[in-house]
Formats: structure tokens, C-alpha cells, sequence
């Protein structure tokens, strides 16, 4: 990828949990010190480490950094030996109204977030027209504050 920069690699998959319940809002590794109250953390610590499209499930997690800082990734190992990033996704795109709130996230490998938005989602209103939603999703959706909000097909 070279999009992050390594630094501590092999972690087990109980330092996200620690991470995220540890005092205070940074966390340090060694000499790294690091944003623990993050949104990606919370998600791993709710829904799990695990692809909820493929069924991937991470194996370790990585301290890496970017331009934009340091943070911790979970990682995978496909079919083909090769390592695949969890990631943290939007249920409702963000972008279409979808909410940046745990109620909205789910676990998926970087390949099913990418098939993901290759697809071309549809509209409450559209699934609803075809049978592939309830009126009461509809309904929620206009409770929430997104009636333009997407549905996967
Ligand atoms: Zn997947």
C-alpha cells in the first residue's frame, strides 16, 4: 500500500479494547503516543474484528502512522495469504446523510468497503417502490434525519 509507516507491528487484538478503555485520551506504546478515543477503536470494540460482509476476521493489529498521525489498524489474512485492513464503514454513507455514530458502523475488509462502493446503492424511496423496504425503514430514516439516505443492494 505505502500508505502507512510501520512502527510496531504484530499486536494482539485485546490492545484495541485496552486502548479504547484506557484513561485519558492518549495512549502510549514505547516511545508512541497516540489519539486512544477513536471511533475505528469503538467500532472493533462493539461490532467485533471480524468482516461483517466475508466473515474475514482480523488477526493483529499494527501501530502505523500516516501524514494525519498514528493510530492503530487490525489486520487480516485472505485466502491467498495475503493481509487485508479491517476498516471502519458507513451503514448509510456518511456523504448521504448517514450518521458518524456507532449505531452507523460495521466492520468490513478494505476489499467488501471497496465492492461496496462500486455498487450502486439505491434510495429508501426506491427500495421501497421495489419491495426491498419496509415503509417503517422509510419512516425511521425521516426520525433520524435522513429520508435521502441509501440502502445497499
Ligand atoms: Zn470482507
Amino acid at each position: 500500500m505505502g500508505r502507512y509507516h510501520v512502527l510496531i507491528n504484530n499486536l494482539p487484538l485485546s490492545i484495541i479494547s485496552d486502548v479504547y478503555y484506557s484513561k485519558g485520551n492518549r495512549y502510549s506504546i514505547g516511545k508512541y503516543k497516540f489519539n486512544s478515543k477513536d471511533d475505528r477503536y469503538l467500532n472493533f470494540v462493539v461490532n467485533g474484528t471480524k468482516c461483517a460482509k466475508c466473515g474475514l476476521e482480523g488477526k493483529y493489529a499494527k501501530l502505523e502512522c500516516s501524514n494525519r498521525g498514528c493510530h492503530l489498524n487490525v489486520y487480516g489474512i485472505n485466502d491467498e495469504g495475503k493481509e487485508v485492513m479491517l476498516t471502519k464503514d458507513h451503514i448509510y454513507p456518511k456523504s448521504k446523510g448517514g450518521l458518524d455514530n456507532i449505531i452507523n458502523y460495521q466492520v468490513l475488509c478494505e476489499k467488501c468497503n471497496n465492492d461496496k462502493s462500486d455498487n450502486s446503492p439505491m434510495t429508501l424511496v426506491q427500495a421501497l417502490n421495489e419491495g426491498k423496504a419496509t415503509s417503517r425503514s422509510v419512516r425511521n430514516a425521516v426520525k433520524r434525519g435522513c429520508p435521502k439516505a441509501l440502502v445497499g443492494v
